[in-house]
């Protein structure tokens, strides 16, 4: 069994918990424009990004980190969008017997969410905008279906992953409601950057850009807190 990456980053600091080996998985089911792996959105081979990689390959890669699992880190699949190839994964996800984290948007099927929830020790996931139309039309996706999932997954795995855009800001009162609806384990919120602009232009894609102020995003983080009280402002 093979699947798609686009790269194995060694000694990730941002993608859960302790140090961790982040597979980055090709294929994603939306489009957000401010996408940092712009190269991992569509499924197919493009433009010198992507690879399959046997999970026997795979997992020796994993395991090269392990020493460094001992800060309490593990393997984070990330992309694109993991859940769409758990089912291929599974086999190395049965084997692995490490802290295993998804960064998952959680615009997936049930099927696929309840398999993610039943392997991970920590589950990352994204609340990019609740607005049902904007939803639609920015990233193409079915706000229903990420609500729906949130009944699926364990909340004391769950750190809520908010980028700060003018999307998230317009939903600020909904997002706390959902908070409180749904207590994660932490919330991280961060500014857009731009460290993916290289790989825009490689593509041929058009760079998304928002001024959002240091004082919005206090701003937002202070109003966060008064639903959540473990909100912290991460930088990449
Ligand atoms: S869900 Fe993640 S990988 Fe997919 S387009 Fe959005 S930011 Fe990019």
């Amino acid at each position: 069994m093979k699947v798609k990456i686009t790269d194995i980053q060694h000694f990730s600091l941002h993608d859960g918990a302790g140090i961790r080996t982040t597979v980055f998985l090709k294929g994603c089911n939306l489009k957000c424009p401010w996408c940092a792996n712009p190269e991992c959105i569509s499924p197919k081979i493009e433009k010198g990004f992507g690879m399959y990689i046997s999970l026997d390959e795979l997992e020796t890669e994993i395991l090269k980190d392990e020493p460094y699992y001992q800060t309490g880190g593990g393997v984070t699949f990330s992309g694109g969008e993991p859940l769409l190839q758990i089912k291929d994964l599974e086999p190395l996800l049965k084997r692995l017997n490490i802290n295993i984290c998804f960064e998952t948007a959680l615009f997936a099927g049930e099927e696929l969410v309840k398999i993610a929830n039943e392997y991970a020790d920590e589950l990352i996931v994204d609340i990019k905008m609740l607005n049902p139309e904007n939803a639609k039309n920015v990233l193409g996706g079915n706000i229903t279906q990420f609500l729906s999932n949130l009944d699926f997954i364990d909340l004391d795995k769950v750190t809520f992953r908010i980028p700060v855009t003018k999307y998230s800001l317009d939903d600020t009162t909904e997002i706390c409601n959902l908070i409180r609806k749904y207590p994660p384990k932490k919330i991280e919120i961060f500014k857009l950057h731009n460290l993916a602009k290289r790989k825009y232009e490689i593509l041929e894609k058009e760079f998304y850009t928002e001024n959002i102020t240091d004082a919005q995003i206090n701003d937002f983080k202070n109003q966060l807190k008064e639903a959540f009280d473990n909100v912290e402002i991460i930088e990449f």
